[in-house]
């Protein structure tokens, strides 16, 4: 698969203008350290993300326009690999990482990951170096009505260094809330995942999926999964315009992206520290979440 995929960032590069340049701008993108209490978030200044960082996803704004995941709809230079029958592999024309890849399921479908986590560990074991992504309908997929993963190389990913050293489901003092999974064992990690949402989905109410965001990775025979569960999709700065900022799971995994360069000049680890802890779950029902997840270990 790994073969494959060079071979298609290759091709693709040369015959997809837009990917080029979206290649382009990530290798000119400025990545910047900051500090959360004893942890590392990188923050990357790249322009080519404000149009998701500040997509339109209401319903109205979502229905007025073509689904940019169909294949009816693609650029005619672009190109998919496809991974079993249901899904097609493609390159990020606006990339966060190297190799940033989607993958989207053939079928247009809401974005939802109930019946969709094997795939998802699937494509991590197939990608060995990579992490995969899930970013719920409600906290950051900028196209919640079609089903969609992303992944992308993760040698840089600041969470796996962080949390190589946790043996709890949780991180104390990580300055954002996150469930940490891992597992040998396919159908019982997908369990596991299963009832941590199926928690989250009781203890927050009221949708039909409980906020979220996924990263997984696959390594050395284990998954290792992370799952964010939110509170809010966008945070106040947002709003107000102090901040073009818009986190979704590969911010929470600790790269944090800025599109505006005057953002990424003032930005530091009081204000990601401020917005991860207002964006994930709050403390008290995600304690809640955690004691009884401990408890079915
Ligand atoms: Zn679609």
């Amino acid at each position: 698969m790994i073969e494959k995929l060079e071979a298609l960032f290759e091709r693709q590069l040369r015959a997809w203008p837009l990917l080029a340049k979206g290649v382009e701008g990530l290798a000119r993108a400025e990545t910047r350290p900051v500090r959360i209490d004893r942890y590392e978030v990188l923050v990357r200044h790249i322009p080519h993300r404000v149009g998701s960082t500040t997509a339109a996803v209401d319903r109205e704004s979502i229905a007025r326009r073509p689904c940019f995941l169909c294949a009816a709809n693609l650029p005619a230079e672009e190109e998919g690999l496809p991974f079993g029958d249901d899904l097609t592999i493609y390159c990020n024309p606006f990339p966060i990482i190297d190799r940033h890849l989607t993958i989207t399921y053939c079928e247009h479908r809401d974005q939802r990951i109930a019946g969709n986590l094997g795939r998802m560990l699937d494509l991590a074991t197939a990608l060995p170096g990579y992490f995969v992504i899930y970013n719920g309908p409600e906290c950051g997929a900028s196209a919640p009505d079609h089903l969609h993963f992303q992944a992308g190389l993760r040698n840089l990913l600041p969470i796996e260094k962080d949390t190589q050293c946790a043996n709890g489901i949780t991180l104390p003092d990580y300055g954002r809330n996150v469930f940490i999974l891992r597992g040998r064992g396919r159908s019982a990690i997908i369990d596991r995942i299963e009832r941590a949402i199926e928690l989250l989905a009781a203890t927050t109410g009221g949708r039909a999926e409980p906020m979220i965001n996924i990263a997984a990775f696959h390594d050395k025979d284990e998954w290792v999964t992370y799952l964010f569960p939110r509170g809010k999709h966008r945070p106040n700065v947002f709003h107000t315009g102090e901040l073009t900022v818009s986190p979704a799971a590969i911010d929470l995994c600790g790269i944090f992206v800025v599109p505006l360069a005057r953002d990424f000049e003032r930005i530091n680890g009081a204000d990601i520290a401020a917005i991860f802890r207002e964006v994930t779950l709050p403390e008290d029902q995600f304690r809640e979440v955690a004691a009884k997840l401990e408890n079915e270990r």
